[in-house]
This record gives structure tokens, C-alpha cells and sequence, in this order.
């Protein structure tokens, strides 16, 4: 990650580690959590690159990312594995633009969208956006198929372990459900 997400574990100035929940967003703020996934062009090298394009996203302040995974494509045969993550921000973006510049950031990436479930160098997800419910034909959060997915799963819980699905209950009793997926976490 780049220097400038390196505060994202360190408490403010004259507050203690424990006072605070870094997760729990000031006023104006909106905590929101987002899904990395690449299995094209050097996945490792994009899912790092796009750490840092989100650390640098407008009106928006990256304070997590998690391990990089590598995870078996779900639901397709014969691409080649994702390298996944999960980040964790703060926002004052609406979700919808929040989502629009995501999808800026997949294009700046060469983001190829031939068909459902092709192969990608870069796809970012809007897991949460606080612990909203939104069913819009361009946005849907949470996420959903966030709960059934391994591969977000398991980053989402390594950053955020009390981490709660609206309308799911806790993201950690899913992770039964998805225990066959296969996933590995890697230590670079
Ligand atoms: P995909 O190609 O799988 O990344 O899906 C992108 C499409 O899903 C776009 O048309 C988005 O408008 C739509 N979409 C709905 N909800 C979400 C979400 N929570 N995060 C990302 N894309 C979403």
C-alpha cells in the first residue's frame, strides 16, 4: 500500500487505540466497504494498484485493506484465479457516485466488460455503504450475493470481524456456508 493509506491503523493525535473504533465514521462520514477482484494482467500487481487508487479516491479516506486472497473462480470453469481484498473507507460520496467512481477507477484500469462473468483486470464491488438496504436498478447494497461469497467473506471479516450484513445478520455466520470454497490468504 502507499504511504499515504499508512495512518489507517494509527488513532488520531491525543487518542488512545482503544478509545477509538476506527470503523466508526465522523459526522458526515459514511463507512463503506468495498470488494477488490482481478484475474487478468498480473492479478497481484492490479489488486495493489487499485489499493492505492482507493486511497486516493475523492472526498474519501481508505482506513482498512485487507490480506490479498487467492480464490478459485466461483460459478465459471477454465479462467484463471482471483487475487481478491476487501477495503474498508470512509466516504462523503452518496453511494451512487461512490459507485460511479468505482466504475472510474475500473476503466482507468482497462476494465473489459465482453461478457457475464468474463474474465477481469479489475472489478470493484459496493459491499455496505453504512448499514443502509438500497434496490436500485443501477445499485443494489448490500451486495447480493456478498454473504455467499467466500472470497469477500473472509477479507471482510479479517478487517472488520464484528461486521453485520443488513438483512443477514452477522457476516461471520456465513462463513460456514461457504467453508468448501477455496480460498488462501497470502503472505507476500
Ligand atoms: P459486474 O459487471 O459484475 O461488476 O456488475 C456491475 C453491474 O452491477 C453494474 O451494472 C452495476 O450498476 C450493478 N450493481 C448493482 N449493485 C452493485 C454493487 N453493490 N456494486 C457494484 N455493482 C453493482
Amino acid at each position: 500500500m502507499s504511504g499515504r493509506s499508512a495512518d489507517r491503523h494509527q488513532p488520531a493525535s491525543g487518542e488512545t487505540a482503544a478509545a477509538i473504533d476506527l470503523l466508526t465514521p465522523p459526522p458526515d462520514r459514511h463507512l463503506a466497504f468495498v470488494a477488490l477482484g482481478a484475474n487478468l494482467d498480473d492479478p497481484l500487481h492490479q489488486v495493489r494498484a487499485a489499493g492505492d487508487a482507493l486511497a486516493t479516491l475523492a472526498d474519501s479516506r481508505l482506513l482498512r485493506l485487507s490480506s490479498l486472497y487467492r480464490t478459485a473462480p466461483v460459478g465459471i470453469r477454465g479462467q484463471p484465479d482471483f487475487i481478491n481484498a476487501v477495503a474498508a473507507l470512509h466516504t462523503g460520496l452518496p453511494p451512487l457516485s461512490l459507485l460511479e467512481t468505482l466504475f472510474a477507477v475500473e476503466r482507468r484500469f482497462g476494465r473489459r466488460r465482453e461478457f457475464h462473468h468474463s474474465p477481469r483486470t479489475l472489478d470493484l464491488d459496493l459491499l455496505l455503504y453504512d448499514q443502509q438496504i438500497i434496490d436500485s436498478p443501477r445499485l443494489r447494497v448490500p451486495h447480493p450475493r456478498m454473504h455467499l461469497r467466500a472470497f469477500v467473506l473472509v477479507p471482510l471479516l479479517e478487517i472488520a470481524p464484528g461486521c453485520l450484513i443488513p438483512g443477514r445478520g452477522s457476516a461471520a455466520a456465513w462463513l460456514p456456508a461457504v467453508g468448501r470454497q477455496h480460498i488462501q490468504r497470502l503472505t507476500l
